[in-house]
This record gives C-alpha cells, sequence and structure tokens, in this order.
C-alpha cells in the first residue's frame, strides 16, 4: 500500500495533498499496490468524499476532538498506531510546512530515512525512487530508500493531478486512542499577515520584486498585477525584504519559501543562486530586467531587457484590456 497523509485547511483538504495522492496513485498502478489516504482531526469524514475521486481505495479517518487543531507529536502519534496495523509501503507527504514537520518525525519513529522535497519519482527494478534537488537546486539525485516504509515529502506545484472520477473506494472511520500528555505542542492560530493575500506557496502564478523595485511604495505596482490575476501572490527577493519593503513571509529563496508557480514573473531580480534555489521549478519564468547580463535570463524562458518602471503600467492596462475580452 501507498499511504498519502491529507493535509486540511479551513474544511477543505489542500491541493498539494490531491497532488501527492495522484502521483501515488499513478505510482501505485505501476507498482501494482492500492494507494490509500489518511486525514486526521475532529469530525473531518466529510472531507474523506473529496478525496476519494483521486484514485485513494480507502481513506483512512482518524479521530479524536484531541487531535482538532494540528499537533506534530498527536498527529506522527496518530500515523504511527495507523502505520503498525495498516504496514505501507510507502508514506508520502506534501512538502508544506505542515509535511515538512510532520514527516521527519513519522519516519524517525518509524525507524526509516526519508527523501525530502522530491520533484519526481521513478519506478526502478520494482521498487520506488525519488528525485530531489541537491546544492540549492543545481543538481537533481535520484534516491533510493531501503526502509520500509519509504518515507517522502513532493514539493507541491510540481506533481499534476489525475482527472478525478467516481471510484468505489472505501471510508475507514478510526477512533485513534491519544492522550493529553501526547500532545506536547499544538496550533493555537493562524494568522494572516497583510489581509488576505494568498501565500506564495500556494499560488498558481507569483510576480515578484527584488532591489530593482527600489523601495516598498513600489511593490504596489506588483499587488496590483496579483489584484488582475486569480490565484497569484507577491513575492520578493532577500534584498527586498532586507530592506524593509515587504514581509519576509513573501520571500522566496534557500532561505526563503521554496515555489514552483505554473508562472513566475521576476521583477527587478538578478537571479543569485539563492534565490534560484527557491523558484528555479517554476513551470514558466518571466523576468524583467534592465540588465541584458543578468544570470536569470539564463533561466527565464521569456525575458524583458528593460525599466520595470516603463514596462509594468502599460503592461498593466493590457493585461487589464486581455482579461476583460
Ligand atoms: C546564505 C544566503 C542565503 C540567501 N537566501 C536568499 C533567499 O532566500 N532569497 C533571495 O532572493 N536571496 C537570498 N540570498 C541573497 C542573494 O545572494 C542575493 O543577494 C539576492 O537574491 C539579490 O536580490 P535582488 O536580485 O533583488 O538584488 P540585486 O542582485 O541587487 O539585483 C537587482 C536587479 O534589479 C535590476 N534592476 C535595477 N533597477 C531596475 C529597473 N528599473 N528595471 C529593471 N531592472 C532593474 C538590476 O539590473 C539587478 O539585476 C541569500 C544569500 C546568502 C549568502
Amino acid at each position: 500500500m501507498i499511504l498519502v497523509f491529507m493535509e486540511h485547511r479551513e474544511g477543505k483538504v489542500k491541493k498539494s495533498s490531491l497532488e501527492t495522492l495522484s502521483e501515488g496513485k499513478r505510482r501505485a498502478d505501476e507498482l501494482g499496490l492500492e494507494v490509500c489516504a489518511v486525514l486526521i482531526g475532529h469530525e473531518v469524514d466529510n472531507l474523506a468524499s473529496e478525496t476519494l475521486p483521486y484514485g485513494a481505495a480507502k481513506v483512512f479517518v482518524l479521530e479524536n476532538s484531541l487531535l482538532s487543531r494540528y499537533s506534530s507529536s498527536g498527529y506522527a502519534q496518530a500515523l504511527f498506531t495507523l502505520a503498525e496495523e495498516v504496514k505501507p509501503k510507502i508514506l508520502l507527504f506534501s512538502a508544506t510546512a505542515m509535511g515538512k514537520d510532520l514527516a521527519p518525525r513519522c519516519a524517525a519513529k518509524m525507524g526509516v530515512s526519508m527523501a525530502s522535497e522530491c520533484t519526481g519519482t521513478a519506478v526502478q527494478n520494482g521498487s520506488l525512487t525519488f528525485i530531489r534537488p541537491i546544492y540549492a537546486g543545481k543538481a537533481f539525485i535520484t534516491v533510493g530508500l531501503s526502509g520500509i516504509p519509504q518515507v517522502a515529502t513532493l514539493r507541491p506545484n510540481v506533481f499534476p493531478l489525475v482527472e478525478a472520477q467516481q471510484n468505489g473506494g472505501e471510508i475507514v472511520k478510526k477512533e485513534v486512542a491519544i492522550g493529553e500528555n501526547q500532545i506536547k505542542a499544538q496550533l493555537e492560530e493562524i494568522v494572516r499577515q497583510e489581509g488576505s493575500e494568498l501565500d506564495v506557496t500556494e499560488a498558481e502564478i507569483i510576480i515578484s520584486g527584488g532591489r530593482g523595485m527600489k523601495g516598498a511604495e513600489n511593490f504596489d505596482l506588483l499587488r496590483d498585477l496579483s489584484k488582475l490575476l486569480p490565484h497569484s501572490a507577491v513575492g520578493a527577493s532577500r534584498s527586498a525584504v532586507d530592506s524593509g519593503w515587504i514581509d519576509h513571509q513573501h520571500q522566496v529563496g534557500q532561505t526563503g519559501k521554496t515555489v514552483s508557480p505554473n508562472l513566475y514573473l521576476a521583477i527587478g531580480i538578478s537571479g543569485a543562486i539563492q534565490h534560484l534555489a527557491g523558484m528555479s521549478s517554476s513551470k514558466k519564468i518571466v523576468a524583467v530586467n534592465k540588465d541584458h547580463e543578468a544570470p536569470i535570463f539564463k533561466v527565464a524562458d521569456f525575458g524583458v531587457v528593460g525599466d520595470l518602471f516603463q514596462i509594468l503600467p502599460p503592461f498593466k492596462e493590457e493585461l487589464k484590456k486581455v482579461l476583460s475580452e
């Protein structure tokens, strides 16, 4: 069995978990295994029906009122107990903040190693291998894991969803026995900064600004574009963040967030290796920079050489026209 941990927030299963489940389904078919999903929380069984269409043969729903809010020790204990019972060969998580917290804890509890932030998987000689970036994204390595279960986190926005369809999957509800002493730390509150802006890790389009933006007030140019484009978010280089122009939560790169949107717009960003480490797996990269030798152009699919302050305002007007057609 391939078991996939399903993350949920505000009453919805996260898309990145459905992507992970989809990849699990594809590999399970190749390996002759079944893919199952696991939801943890309190009164979350209604989310199982959102999960079944993505190929899960079973959705385990682990219920306990103590797990109504995320707790790494509590969730790890619940997963560990389930894994002892159903003995998955492979255990997958999405590489979100929660997945990155939970997966290593589970792997350690199970005494196995893990592969993190995978951008690909493959079946080789009848077993699953994982492809993941190393040296800040400069190279990729294929990793085989000998322990069982093989534990891995898969990077969000990289793996396509399988086509959702009706299947005869089963929902299996289980009460988990967890004591209060097993909840060592628990999520208290999620505070969204800067209104309801989408987080860069969840956005399909990211419009990022760098030192070339010249000041905090000019990030409004990027926010205006973001308002026009659904599922988009504003990102930033570390220089822009260090200058105090935008909050660190927007920073993309080695010491910021790792993103893989469908479209990444790098505006006034030179393309330092530490920035590329966070965004080079974006599906399409468009760079605007006045220096035609800026390294960002080496990774960009489309490049515009020029002054961003001349380019962005007419671009915004053009975009408005196209979107209203
Ligand atoms: C350990 C470590 C970790 C780091 N982590 C990160 C990280 O997570 N994320 C990150 O981004 N960086 C990180 N850095 C910093 C990184 O090395 C670079 O310094 C940083 O990415 C540069 O940001 P920038 O491209 O905005 O600025 P710059 O390198 O100064 O580039 C600004 C660009 O804007 C262009 N420009 C200027 N004016 C205009 C204009 N009017 N129109 C168009 N273009 C214009 C310039 O030609 C230039 O290419 C890290 C560094 C270290 C040492």
